[in-house]
């Protein structure tokens, strides 16, 4: 039986979970689990869910913690949680966490590590106002930092889906963006207290080269 490898990836918008995430998925093949996904394909449908959803998220608000916890406890329901997960964007509030809390015990796993991707406000909106992300895999980009191989009249390609044109989240503009960073400090700050009270959260620096995370990552989770 492989082992149990859980963490929840912790840091505001732009701090590299979402990178990071897909790398820790595939290395450890376990779930990435990333709430922010989930609500886009929600919205990409038009479900009743996305429904509901697509003008909070657009406005970079917070979607509310009983929509967020009926979502992980259904995902969470599925057996694949069982080898471990990598959550990203869940949870953030202290509230979602004490709900994540009986999602855990219910299914009987065990405690993820919390590790922190800590970055400066002002890096975090360069990073995010130039990200461009690909609509079929999910692959992350930068404009500058990290761009595609393809352009195609005007557009930016993705690397691996062949022909696939790259789109800015409509909540990356820089407007939205500041938004997102002051609800992530009003809301999410009382969450990151919580966590360092409890003795739990494993800060890590997050302006590093992504290698440089991914390995730092790698050691955390290993040892845990
Ligand atoms: P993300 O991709 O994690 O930045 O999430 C994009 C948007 O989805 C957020 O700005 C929120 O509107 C919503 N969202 C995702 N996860 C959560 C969560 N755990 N709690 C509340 N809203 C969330």
């Amino acid at each position: 039986m492989a082992e149990y490898r859980a963490c929840i990836l912790f840091g505001a918008p732009g701090s590299g979970k979402g990178t990071q995430a897909k790398r820790l998925s595939e290395a450890y093949q376990i779930p990435h689990i990333s709430t922010g996904d989930i609500l886009r394909s929600e919205v990409r449908k038009a479900s009743s869910l996305g429904k509901r959803v697509q003008d909070t998220m657009e406005a970079g608000h917070y979607v509310d913690d009983s929509l967020m916890l009926e979502l992980i406890e259904k995902r969470f329901s599925e057996p694949d949680v069982e080898k471990g997960f990598i959550l990203d964007g869940f949870p953030r509030t202290v509230e979602q966490e004490k709900g994540f809390q009986k999602v855990l015990n219910k299914r009987g796993l065990g405690l993820p590590s919390i590790l922190y991707l800590k970055v400066e406000k002002e890096r975090l909106v360069e990073r995010l106002s130039g990200r461009l992300t690909c609509p079929s895999c999910g692959a992350i980009y930068h404009e500058a930092v990290n761009p595609p191989r393809a352009q195609e009249n005007g557009g930016w390609l993705c690397d691996q889906c062949r022909g696939v044109e790259l789109l800015k989240r409509p909540d990356d503009e820089e407007q939205t963006v500041r938004k997102r960073l002051e609800v992530f400090e009003q809301e999410t700050t009382p969450l990151l207290r919580y966590y360092q009270e409890q003795g739990r959260l494993e800060e890590l620096d997050g302006l590093r080269s992504v290698d440089e995370v991914f390995s730092l990552l790698r050691q955390r989770l290993e040892a845990a």
